[in-house]
């Protein structure tokens, strides 16, 4: 489809802001979905892309996926999300970092940062010296705060239950295999949980030390990145990048459930089509992994404790439950149903038509 400026993934974006800095080697992309529901909020990603149009629709399809995830939170935030363009060895200094908080604090609230793929809690603190538009911030004494990635985990582990529940109509993982993609903050709490309760995993990272620290501390497996997707597992989990279930790793599926805590993990909207006409239960990528944002947002807006933020991630799997049974009764798969949902929550129609105010 023909879009305005000519990229297959505008959405009728707010804006888009283009930072360089030649001289110290910046070059980053913040992209604002919507502000409907309050600042566009998500997380900056620090990646080395193949070219400027790959970093480009990732910003765009990131930040859309924002403005889901947080209006189906039920979270006062818009959908932001930055990208910086790393180079090849992914070095990155305290002066980029400088020059993108400035960048971000400019924009006067309009976009609000934390912590995405390449990006740790150190490196807010340095983003944070430039802008009070940043969150994910270490915090002392049990407040709310901190790396995303733990809740995010939590959130995915709960959802993978709710899925197995629906699916497979037991309460819990115990005994059930795992295919994990990804050895990272996300995977590894994922991991964590699933062992605890007593989960066999496979894991398989594109950093192969990785995954095998990771299959040690759990007593798992790992398997080759290129295989995970395809393992004979009850439960796949994306919670590597994005654009992985495609036309062709769909059809090599082999488990009855795909959830995991990966952004984007549909390569198109007709990939989540092509898993429900398999018979694979789908946990919506962006309500499945939305415990990271909750934590955060809870920290941003200063409007709840700990105890809170448990309470909204344990609601992420009734959210999923209504998908599935709206799904199950209007025979529409769930990624579209959650769609569907999150466009009418940012005042949106199906082509991404702009607010009316
Ligand atoms: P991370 O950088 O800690 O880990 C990502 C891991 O994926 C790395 O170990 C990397 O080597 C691996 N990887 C990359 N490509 C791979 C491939 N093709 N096959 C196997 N492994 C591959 O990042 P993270 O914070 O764990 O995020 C993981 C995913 O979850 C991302 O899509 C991110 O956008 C999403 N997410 C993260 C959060 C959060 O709170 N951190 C919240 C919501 C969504």
């Amino acid at each position: 489809m023909q879009t305005p400026w000519g990229f297959p993934d505008f959405d009728a974006h707010e804006a888009l802001h283009f930072i360089t800095d030649r001289a110290i080697g910046l070059r980053a992309i913040i992209a604002v979905h919507s502000t409907h529901l309050g600042p566009a909020a998500g997380g900056t990603r620090f990646w080395h892309y193949a070219d400027d149009a790959e970093a480009l629709t990732d910003a765009l399809r990131l930040s859309r996926g924002m403005s889901y995830k947080n209006a189906m939170a039920g979270l006062p935030l818009g959908g932001g999300k930055a990208v910086i363009l790393a180079n090849e060895e992914h070095s990155k200094t305290p002066e980029q970092l400088a020059a993108f908080g400035k960048a971000i604090d400019h924009l006067g609230g309009q976009y609000v940062t934390a912590e995405d793929v390449g990006m740790s809690v150190t490196d807010m603190i340095e983003i944070a010296r430039q802008t009070r538009f940043v969150a994910g911030l270490p915090v002392a004494g049990g407040a709310v705060g901190g790396d995303p990635g733990p809740h995010t985990s939590f959130g995915v582990f709960l959802g993978i239950k709710a899925a197995v529940k629906r699916a497979l109509g037991k309460d819990s993982v115990e005994g059930l295999h795992i295919a994990l993609q990804g050895a990272g903050s996300v995977a590894s709490g994922v991991a964590l949980h699933a062992a605890a309760e007593g989960a066999k995993l496979t894991i398989a990272d594109i950093d192969s030390a990785r995954a095998q620290a990771l299959a040690t501390q759990v007593n798992g497996e790992t398997a080759d990145p290129v295989e995970i997707l395809g393992l004979e597992a009850d439960i796949v989990s994306p919670c590597a990048l994005g654009a992985i279930l495609t036309d062709e790793s769909i059809a090599a599926l082999k488990a009855p459930i795909v959830a995991g805590g990966a952004n984007n993990q549909l390569a198109t909207p007709e990939d989540g089509g092509r898993i429900h006409a398999r018979g694979i239960l789908y946990a919506p990528d962006y309500v499945i992994n939305a415990g990271g944002i909750i934590n955060v947002s809870t920290e941003y807006v200063r409007d709840g404790d700990a105890a809170l933020v448990r309470q909204r991630i344990e609601a992420i799997p009734q959210r999923l439950e209504q998908i599935w049974a709206e799904s199950a009764n209007g025979g529409r798969n769930p990624a579209a149903v959650a769609d569907a949902m999150a466009q009418q929550l940012i005042g949106r129609g199906p082509e991404g038509t702009p607010p009316t105010v």
